[in-house]
């Protein structure tokens, strides 16, 4: 099996709002795996962006550094992206999205210099805004209004 992931080892979302936000988890630790267990298992482990996928003949995975990855079944599962906050001033570089490893880090290293945030969103806004106060931020507002 070949595993296509742009973000490198594998690791657990849920701790990113969390303990691993709290700094109480390290990414070893929300990592899925180690990265001798693909080896050891025989997954193949390409860390590059999947950029389309050929249904040829032969399917074949486009990616971003030019290879090519011939499959007899392709899964996708590339999961989501965290939506713009859609108000004036929501593209300011102090509005943070919260969905990766580095975001996390990002929203931690902001909050430890001491500056107010707000949480857009629903499951993983609810986790910093009752995790990380007061410890991190003095001021967390979880706006939702969605209604998606
Ligand atoms: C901060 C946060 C907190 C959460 N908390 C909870 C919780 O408490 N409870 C709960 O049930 N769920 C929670 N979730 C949701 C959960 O962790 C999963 O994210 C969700 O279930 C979706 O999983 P997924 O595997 O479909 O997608 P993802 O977890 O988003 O994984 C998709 C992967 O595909 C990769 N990828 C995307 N595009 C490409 C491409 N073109 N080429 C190569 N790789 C690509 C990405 O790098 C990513 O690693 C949380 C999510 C976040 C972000």
């Amino acid at each position: 099996m070949t595993m296509v992931e742009a973000g490198g080892l594998p690791y657990d979302r849920p701790p990113l709002s969390k303990d691993y936000l709290l700094g109480a988890q390290t990414l070893e630790q929300i990592q899925f795996q180690p990265r001798e267990w693909f080896a050891e298992n025989r997954v193949t482990l390409i860390e590059a962006e999947a950029v389309s996928v050929e249904a040829n003949a032969q399917p074949t995975v486009r990616l971003s550094n030019g290879d090519a990855v011939a499959a007899d079944r392709i899964v996708l599962a590339t999961g989501g992206s965290a939506r713009k906050l859609p108000v004036p001033g929501g593209e300011l570089a102090e509005v943070l999205k919260l969905r990766t490893r580095a975001d996390a880090d990002r929203l931690r290293d902001s909050c430890g210099a001491g500056a107010a945030a707000a949480c857009s969103g629903r499951w993983a806004g609810a986790g910093p805004t009752s995790s990380s106060r007061p410890r991190h931020a003095s001021n967390w507002t979880a706006p939702s209004g969605s209604s998606r």
